[in-house]
């Protein structure tokens, strides 16, 4: 737990959340600033910062509740989507340094995400990463 973290507080109960599910390892509540009605964030209860910071069997907690919490936030609030993001470094957008994962319910034309930048490859280029990362793991 870390006491300048605003999701630790969260999870000790020392700033008041509307929760939606917690388990013994993860806990869900509303987005203060939801990009769309229904906005939630599912975290780990320990504090990592980043993904790969993550242990496995929380990240396995993590994954198993993904799915049902989508499910209801779509269903409670009508919506036809949803995305699911997770914000790595402050250059990925990530602004709490508390691994979260956000689920935004969408419908058509929401205007939510506008922007996909799309690039191409250069010749070579792809089949030479996946080797690369290949080795790393
Ligand atoms: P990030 O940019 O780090 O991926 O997202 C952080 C999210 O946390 C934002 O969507 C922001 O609205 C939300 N957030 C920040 N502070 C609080 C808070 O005190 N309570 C709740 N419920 N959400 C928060
Ligand atoms: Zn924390």
């Amino acid at each position: 737990m870390s006491d300048d973290c605003i999701f630790c507080r969260i999870v000790e109960g020392k700033i008041p959340s509307c929760k939606v599910c917690q388990d013994e390892l993860t806990l869900a509540f509303l987005d203060i600033g939801p990009l769309s009605e229904g906005h939630c964030l599912l975290i780990p209860r320990q504090h990592y910062a980043r993904l790969d910071e993550c242990p496995a069997a929380t990240l396995a907690a993590l994954g198993r509740n993904l799915g049902p919490l989508a499910r209801a936030v779509v269903d409670v609030v009508g919506a036809e989507g949803y995305n699911v993001l997770n914000n790595n470094d402050r250059c990925a957008g990530q602004l709490v340094e508390h691994i979260h994962f956000h689920i935004i319910p969408r419908n058509p034309g929401d205007g939510v995400f506008t922007q996909w930048p799309a690039g191409e490859y250069p010749e070579g280029r792809i089949e030479q990463l996946a080797e690369n990362i290949k080795k790393l793991l």
